[in-house]
């Protein structure tokens, strides 16, 4: 008796293990029969994701709608935390986390990324009357990020510099000026907090840098992130899904060929640059 209890537990367990089912992977076949491809993103990032009349739309989500039209499913968009997201779909909330999220290396720790398709740098914004060139020159200011983004990582590790496992230390550009970095949840966020006076800096990506500079008009001006040595950021945008989850993959990375292929993704991104009507937060 043991024994057939024994044998039929390892055929349960193997069974688990093949289907993927025991954990909350949304593969291709789980979405169909659910009807819905739900998707993490956070819609303070023009022009890939932003409020308009109530609705989250952008160039990201005229890709997730293109994925979603491709599996035959609904498309279902939570508006979340961006430093949630990656914890979201690696723990199956979402399927897909679509957001202009960045590759690294240290979110390859926890999710797989589609092909890449956008490219980035890091963007300063600072009142117009400002004295600053490069991220050397904002030395003693506060700086305003977006909680849990690249530019987040960036401003943190040049305040507190880099402290690697063998205990040496990389000092950074910003370390020891008391400048200081204040975390938001989104860039327009830190942006009104900057108009009110009550920092020297905010640092969030390209578009959305443009697109905070056009909205304030003469009173900012934005500028790519370079170091006094010229060097700079650059970053590649991408689809974050649950390691391992190769079905669905397969369908993301098909859809982002064809979309980058017929030039979709270009004329998503002026379109929603120019004509974007955005929602006051
Ligand atoms: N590209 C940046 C990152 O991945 C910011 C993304 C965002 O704010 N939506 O960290």
């Amino acid at each position: 008796m043991k024994k057939i209890i024994s044998m039929l537990l390892i055929v349960c367990l193997l069974g688990v293990l093949a289907s993927g089912c025991g954990s909350n992977m949304q593969t291709v076949d789980s979405i169909k029969d659910s009807g819905k491809l739900i998707i993490h993103t956070n819609a303070g990032f023009a022009p890939y994701e932003y409020l308009s009349n109530g609705e989250v739309v952008g160039v990201d989500m005229d890709i997730a709608k293109a994925i979603a039209d491709k599996l035959g499913v609904e498309l279902v968009i939570e508006d979340v935390k961006f430093d949630t997201i990656i914890t979201s779909v690696q723990g199956g909330k979402a399927a897909l986390g679509v957001a202009g999220i960045t590759v690294t290396d240290e979110r390859k720790e926890s999710v797989d990324f589609s092909v890449t398709y956008a490219t980035s740098v890091q963007y300063i914004i600072v009142p117009a009357d400002a004295d600053v060139d490069t991220i050397e020159d904002l030395a003693g200011l506060k700086i305003g990020v977006q909680l849990g983004t690249t530019g987040n990582f960036i401003i943190d590790d040049e305040i507190n510099g880099i402290d690697e496992d063998d205990g040496s230390h990389t000092k950074g550009v910003l370390e020891g000026t008391g400048a200081e970095c204040i975390t938001y949840n989104n860039a327009n966020l830190a942006a009104a907090a900057m108009d009110s006076g009550k920092l020297g800096a905010v640092v969030i990506d390209k578009l959305p840098a443009e697109i905070i500079g056009q909205k304030y008009g003469e009173k900012f001006k934005v500028m790519e992130l370079v170091y006094e040595d010229g060097s700079k950021t650059t970053e590649e945008y991408a689809i974050a899904i649950a390691k391992g989850n190769e079905s669905l993959l397969e369908v993301v990375n098909e859809v982002l060929a064809e979309l980058k292929n017929n030039g979709k993704i270009d004329e998503w991104v002026l379109y929603h640059s120019e004509n974007a009507v955005m929602d006051e937060e």
